[in-house]
């Protein structure tokens, strides 16, 4: 599938966590190399043909932070953070930062790789492949091109707002999107932090998309930090 291609690097100082990646990562066909230190994944990241980076935020010595933000002065290559499980606040600002997602420890091989995926798949929409206009996810359609949604095969009838809310989430499925980028997307720079408008504005898309909006099958709640359209 050419998955095993990608030069994917690991930065972990704990050496348990980091073979378990490791070792999922080489069942799954994927090339990895790995760095326990900001200091050795920098020299990596400047010396190897990296393609996506795992990262642990809490490295012994620099803040994983740091090392989004200086990947991003030159790179678009995926980030999927790596974070325990008390870290919301340091999730949502990781992806404001540049990253594309994150795991929460611990997880399993399956929601590693899975995420992998995800990643790679918008790496190689960005890289020169025409977006799509068709998605679907279950029973859940979108046509960008006609602006056009429906569920079951049923029309349904959004508001230009919730059209666009879901369009973006569409377009980004499986990833997560933090409040903020959200709020940027749909209403636009400048229009502040205002996540009660986004909350109410989801509830009633949910309520359009959702059997029981109270236990979305679609729209997932990542708690502290946004929202995630499920990648089925
Ligand atoms: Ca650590």
């Amino acid at each position: 599938m050419g998955e095993a291609t990608h030069k994917i690097l690991v930065v972990e100082d704990d050496r348990q966590i980091q073979s378990f990646i490791g070792y999922a990562l080489e069942q799954d066909g994927f090339c990895s190399l790995s760095a326990n230190s900001g200091h050795s994944a920098m020299s990596l990241l400047i010396s190897e043909p990296i393609e996506l980076l795992l990262l642990d935020l809490g490295l012994p010595d620099c803040d994983g932070m740091e090392i989004i933000k200086r990947v991003r002065e030159w790179s678009d290559m995926p980030i999927i953070v790596v974070s325990a499980r008390d870290q919301d606040r340091e999730k949502a600002a990781a992806l404001d930062a540049g990253a594309d997602d994150y795991l929460t420890k611990p997880f399993s091989a399956t929601e590693l790789l899975a995420r992998i995926r995800v990643a790679i798949r918008h790496l190689r929409r960005q890289s020169g492949e025409k977006p799509q206009a068709v998605y679907q996810v279950g029973e859940l359609k979108i046509d960008m091109e006609k602006r056009l949604t429906y569920l079951q095969g049923e029309e349904l009838h959004l508001t230009p707002m919730e059209y666009n809310l879901l369009a973006l989430l569409f377009k980004n499925c499986g990833k997560v999107l933090t409040t903020q980028y959200i709020i940027r997307e749909v209403w636009g720079v400048g229009y502040g932090s205002d996540t009660q408008a986004l909350r109410a504005l989801m509830a009633a898309l949910r309520r359009k998309i959702e059997k029981n909006p109270a236990k979305p099958r679609y729209i997932v709640t990542e708690i502290g930090v946004g929202y995630r359209l499920v990648d089925e």
